[in-house]
């Protein structure tokens, strides 16, 4: 049935990542994708964002088929920062990039397998389900791009994002929920030599804090991490104000929630201590998913994986994508790896061999 053409899929990708698209500089990369999939027969809607999120838009297309099933399939257009001028290097049957910049495999290999196996569907004459794609902006760094994507223009109920590493037939049915803390600490000025009693040390109410809260590894589904401190102007002044930001995830909401109330809890208590007062915003950022292993559409997935020779694998993840959301939104979402490896690094690759394999599923899938 394969009528994927190897030499074509590679092209086009190489011709994707060349376009500069890190996050909030989607317009050059949606223009030419809307003008593409236009090209392929697809009814292409853009969809508008807000100004501040992207100089882009979401993109949404259709394609209807003459067979049964609607399947939504998603990448993000966006890229990680360094992704200006990426120069491919292919050696060896893998595609890498010259080194100072990411490759971008993330995630346009997604779409590059997309649009190559529609591409093959049409030139074998194949049937096949009825297609909607979500390509979206500024998924690195806060799922923007989903969270403000129109759903009132999808007919799905099933999606599949695209957009995992780890080897082709992964497939994401399980994924943690994550919630932010920005913190601030106020304590009181004083001088560090004259009068260092009359002062309230930020800092030292951070460590109390920190000392009785549990973070890194709390349980098997859920984790919690502070990563970034700011405070302090020098040694001769008590530290007035400490700046934290944290975060906790979970595949439980409702252990989340919990581990999100005893950080909040915990700073509270220690500024009430040492007479020093806490600031906390914080968000929910997206929320867990769970897709049971035995869940219908799952067993679609596995079955067009075997169709390929492919041995699919369930697995769960410790990141967030915009499956997170699109199953927010109501849609049952899997994530699936395009053998992306190394993303966000300078060392991203992948094998072309895997992005055929992954181009074989999709026109699998979608000709069952
Ligand atoms: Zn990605």
């Amino acid at each position: 049935m394969t009528s994927i053409n190897q030499d074509r899929l590679v092209e086009h990708f190489i011709e994707l990542i060349k376009i500069d698209s890190e996050s909030q500089n989607e317009q050059q990369i949606a223009e030419t994708l809307a003008e593409q999939l236009g090209q392929l027969g697809f009814e292409v809607t853009r969809l508008p964002v807000a100004a501040e999120l992207s100089n882009g838009f979401n993109l949404y297309a259709k394609l209807a088929g003459s067979l049964e099933g609607t399947i939504l399939m998603s990448c993000h257009m966006d890229t990680v920062t360094p992704g200006n001028g990426i120069e491919p290097v292919i050696n060896n049957g893998i595609i890498s990039s010259a080194g100072d910049t990411i490759l971008g495999g993330d995630d346009k290999s997604g779409i590059a397998a997309i649009m190559e196996a529609v591409r093959a569907i049409k030139a074998s004459g194949q049937a096949h389900k009825t297609l909607e794609l979500a390509f979206t902006v500024f998924e690195e760094g806060g799922l923007h791009g989903s969270k403000n994507f129109d759903m009132s223009v999808v007919s799905a109920n099933e999606a599949i994002v695209l957009d995992s590493g780890g080897p082709i037939g992964t497939i994401i049915t399980v994924a943690p929920g994550q919630q932010n803390l920005k913190v601030t600490i106020n304590g009181k000025p004083a001088h560090a030599g004259l009068a260092p009693e009359q002062g309230i040390n930020a800092l030292t109410v951070a460590a109390d804090a920190i000392s009785n809260m549990n973070l890194s590894r709390i349980d098997a589904e859920t984790t919690a991490n502070i990563g970034v401190v700011k405070g302090g102007q020098a040694t001769n002044i008590v530290m007035p104000e400490l700046y934290l930001e944290a975060e906790a995830r979970s595949l439980n909401d409702a252990k989340l929630a919990a581990q999100v109330s005893h950080m909040v809890s915990t700073l509270e208590a220690a500024a009430a201590k040492h007479g020093a007062s806490v600031n906390i915003d914080t968000e929910r950022s997206y929320n867990a998913y769970n897709i049971a292993d035995d869940d219908a559409f799952v067993a679609q997935i596995q079955a067009a994986f075997e169709q390929i020779a492919v041995v699919p694998e369930l697995q769960s993840t410790g990141g967030g994508s915009d499956a997170n959301i699109f199953n927010e939104k109501g849609l049952k979402t899997v994530n699936l790896s395009t053998g992306m490896a190394k993303v966000h690094t300078t060392e991203e690759y992948i094998a072309i061999a895997d992005m055929v394999k992954i181009t074989e599923f999709v026109q699998a899938y979608l000709t069952r």
